[in-house]
């Protein structure tokens, strides 16, 4: 017999506002247990995500008190009722599903169903990733920045010669790095040092990162390790490989719905780590990138280092593969190749970029 998941919660019974800490348990249903008392017990298949935080989600049940709701932070417990409850994604007012939604998901979800079957699914993430077509990439890149915007606010910092000196780093990244997928590179107003690449080529660098660097280099090194996730696709990698079959067959037949959709995809993106792989990845194309353009790749190891390794919180992006680690470093240091190319930004433009939150003026 296996061990079942348990972990604590909050459970709120929809007749009173009380949090009430309670412990909860999955096996055939989902205990939910009060001072060992059992106070609701939950079919799977009844389990529908009501939202979630970057670290947190909310549950209601189709059966029983309607307006129950339990709150769950446990990442394993997250990620065991995600694979169980294979109605989490069900909306029960479902509309019919758009026919552009089904043309734009079907390609994966038919391919997908096949790898699941032939070859499991994380074999099928990486077959199928490079498949995917451009259009559906950014169809989900879009999902995710709702909610990212939703999570992190949506406050863009536009400071027009802030803006000028950001565009040309990523013009001049973009051109060094062969990008085929034209990246949407915006600075968001948050004072996390962070940066992080949705599906389909957005990227966000977090205002706090610019308040951290100590030089230009420090910035376009992160900025191209980001767009080395965009270069290798690893967003949409990453949630073929968490979907699981449930998702597969719901965006096959057309019962997940786009909203729902749009928060599975946000909890993937922004909660999953990428592989070691994916980030060494990421790492070679950041130095190939630094490299072409005649930059030196340590500042970006170090800005990495440094950001990362004091960060006590998780978070996406970046943060998700703190710390970073030693031998990341080391290899950012043995591969620097110099300073053989003028610089990417010139002090003003520099400058211009550090204020590009401040007020116009
Ligand atoms: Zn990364």
């Amino acid at each position: 017999m296996t061990t079942q998941p348990e972990s604590d919660a909050s459970f709120f019974d929809g007749l009173t506002n009380r949090r009430r800490a309670v412990r909860v348990r999955l096996g055939a249903s989902l205990e939910i247990l009060e001072k060992d008392q059992l106070i609701a017990d939950w079919p799977l298949d009844a389990i529908r995500l009501v939202d979630l935080k970057p670290d947190a989600m909310r549950l209601r049940a189709t059966h029983g008190q309607e307006l129950a709701r339990l709150a769950i932070s446990d990442e394993a417990m997250m990620a065991a009722l995600t694979g169980s409850c294979v109605n989490l994604l069900v909306e029960d007012h479902t509309r019919k599903a758009s026919t552009a939604r089904i043309v734009l998901w079907s390609f994966a979800a038919a391919a997908s169903l096949l790898a699941v079957i032939f070859y499991g699914v994380p074999l099928a993430a990486d077959r199928l990733a490079p498949l995917v077509p451009a259009s559906l990439d950014r169809r989900v890149g879009e999902m995710v920045d709702s909610q990212v915007k939703t999570i992190f606010g949506d406050k863009l910092c536009t400071r027009a010669d802030g803006r000028a000196a950001f565009g040309k780093l990523v013009r001049a990244l973009e051109r060094a790095g062969n990008l085929d997928i034209s990246p949407a590179a915006e600075v968001l107003d948050s004072r996390t040092p962070n940066a992080i690449a949705l599906p389909g080529g957005r990227v966000y660098l977090f205002a706090g990162l610019l308040d951290e660097a100590q030089s230009p280099d420090e910035v376009a090194g992160v900025l191209a390790h980001e767009l080395g996730h965009v270069a290798h696709r690893d967003g949409m990698r990453m949630l073929i490989e968490s979907g699981g079959s449930s998702f597969l067959f719901g965006l096959l037949f057309g019962d997940v719905t786009g909203s729902t959709a749009a928060i599975f995809a946000a909890r993937t993106v922004l909660n999953a780590r990428y592989t070691r792989g994916a980030e060494s990845q990421a790492d070679g194309f950041a130095i190939a990138t630094m490299h072409a353009l005649g930059r030196p790749s340590q500042p970006m190891g170090e800005m990495l280092f440094r950001i990362t390794g004091n960060q006590r919180g998780r978070g996406p992006g970046l943060l998700a593969s703190h710390p970073y680690s030693e031998d990341r470093l080391a290899r950012m240091k043995a591969a620097d190749g110099g300073q053989s190319g003028p610089p990417i930004l010139d002090a003003a433009e520099w400058q211009a970029l550090r204020n590009i939150c401040k007020p116009e003026g």
